[in-house]
């Protein structure tokens, strides 16, 4: 009898990879402790960021932390009583701020992100989902265009992926995007992107299509995996014990757990980041936008505008901040200072990531137990190429791309 294969952690990864080993003909169980779609990938700005290639750690960080350790508006934080678990973390982290490590990282990057809209088409077609993905234009709104410059850096490392932008200011910006007030001076304009524009019941209908079409949707809480000579045989849960030939680990910043639970001490940490819904919004931007100096992106969604973002290095096991939602609110109203509506929502979910910034994408081993875990700020866009990936490992077949960045052993000591 072939027995099935668990993925654990029902978000844009696991579905994605429960879809697409569905597609290749494997049994499957698709395993959540709560409901698909209600972790990280539900609340998020919704872009398909090809644009996202470079890390936070880029070289500009060394001038910019003054910046950021003393200015109130800043957009990135640290939960202090969090600092001492998080410094072996943070010493590697900015270890790879150089330019050697960001090129590393964006050749890495790159290959997961740059066909990202057509892997979400794949990924939809013939399913309800398929009316969440949108094509569209997508911006960089500066405050002036010597904030655009001092970002060369960056739109170097955009540029080595293939990105140029076409730069509009002065009163143009405001022809191109009326919602933005005089705060905004320039734009740096990427075209053929796209964007979700519900995210969280994208993931839920794909995991009801995933159903439909004979995969098992189990809400369970795993809490270990058990290893017969050294190969994977079960997956235990609150709910009981369930056996497979393979077992994947999709669970975004709760992985760290698991990964904990077969002996291996990934250095995980969550950029909690945050959103705020303004419902009925009185106006929206034509396409979505990412607000530079507040770190937020901006997508006119299902159930109002989402302005989503902010990086608060911290605990994923704590409560929401208070401070990060004053701030985003205040560089919103900043930059939409004309925008009405009728009421807000507020939201905090926790980016995965790696002193690395890359995901961990392979095989434990030959063990049978397989990641797609760690895509910090590209999880939506990355999400359904991991899951591909992920299936064609499982399935003996040779990803056309080097999977050695996303090595899951590579923290391994
Ligand atoms: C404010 C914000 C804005 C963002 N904007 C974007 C964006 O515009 N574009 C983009 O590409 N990315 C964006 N991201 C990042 C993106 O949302 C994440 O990288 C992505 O959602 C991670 O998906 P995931 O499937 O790995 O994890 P999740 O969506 O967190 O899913 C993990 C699932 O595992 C389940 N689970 C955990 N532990 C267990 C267990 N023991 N047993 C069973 N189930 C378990 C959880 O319940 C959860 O459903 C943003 C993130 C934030 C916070």
């Amino acid at each position: 009898m072939t027995l099935p294969i668990i993925v654990i952690g029902a978000g844009i990864c696991g579905v994605s990879t429960a879809i697409w080993l569905q597609r290749s003909g494997h049994q499957v169980i698709l395993m959540d402790k709560g409901q698909p779609g209600m972790g990280t990938s539900f609340g998020n700005a919704g872009l398909l960021a090809p644009w996202a290639v470079d890390p936070v750690s880029s070289p500009r960080l060394w001038s910019q932390i003054p910046y950021y350790l003393t200015n109130p508006n800043s957009p990135l934080f640290l939960q202090w009583n969090y600092f001492p678990k998080l410094l072996p973390w943070l010493i590697k982290f900015l270890s790879n701020a150089t330019d050697s490590q960001t090129r590393r990282i964006v050749a890495g990057l790159a290959p997961i992100l740059h066909d990202s809209v057509d892997q979400h088409k794949e990924l939809v077609r013939g399913t309800s989902a398929e009316k969440w993905v949108v094509d569209s234009k997508f911006s960089y709104a500066y405050p002036s265009q010597t904030a655009f410059k001092a970002d060369a850096y960056s739109w170097k490392m955009k540029a080595s992926a293939g990105l140029t932008p076409n730069i509009i200011s002065g009163h143009a910006v405001q022809e191109e995007e009326p919602i933005l007030g005089s705060a905004i001076q320039c734009l740096a304009v990427l075209e053929g992107l796209g964007h979700i524009t519900n995210p969280g019941q994208y993931v839920k209908e794909l995991a009801q299509y995933f159903v439909d079409n004979g995969g098992r949707f189990i809400q369970a809480d795993v809490k270990n995996l058990h290893r017969r000579q050294d190969r994977i045989s079960e997956v235990q849960t609150d709910q009981g014990s369930f056996r497979c030939g393979s077992a994947v680990i999709t669970a975004g910043i709760w992985s760290k757990e698991l990964m904990i639970k077969l002996g291996l001490k990934i250095p995980l940490v969550a950029e909690r980041g945050y959103h705020v819904i303004f419902e009925n919004p009185s106006e929206v931007p034509r396409n979505p936008m990412v607000i530079t100096n507040g770190k937020f992106g901006v997508n006119p969604m299902e159930m109002g505008l989402r302005c989503a973002g902010i990086v608060e290095l911290g605990d994923h096991q704590a409560a929401a901040s208070n401070t990060p939602l004053r701030v985003l609110r205040k560089h919103a109203k900043a930059v939409f200072p004309n925008l009405k509506f009728t009421a807000t929502q507020e939201w905090m979910g926790f980016r995965p990531t790696t002193p690395d910034s890359t995901p961990l994408i392979g095989e434990l081993g030959n063990s049978g137990i397989f990641t797609g875990f760690g895509h910090q700020h590209i999880g939506i866009t990355a999400g359904p190429k991991t899951g591909r990936l992920i299936a064609e490992l499982i399935n003996g077949q040779t990803p056309d791309i080097d999977m050695s960045p996303y090595n899951p052993e590579r923290y391994v000591i």
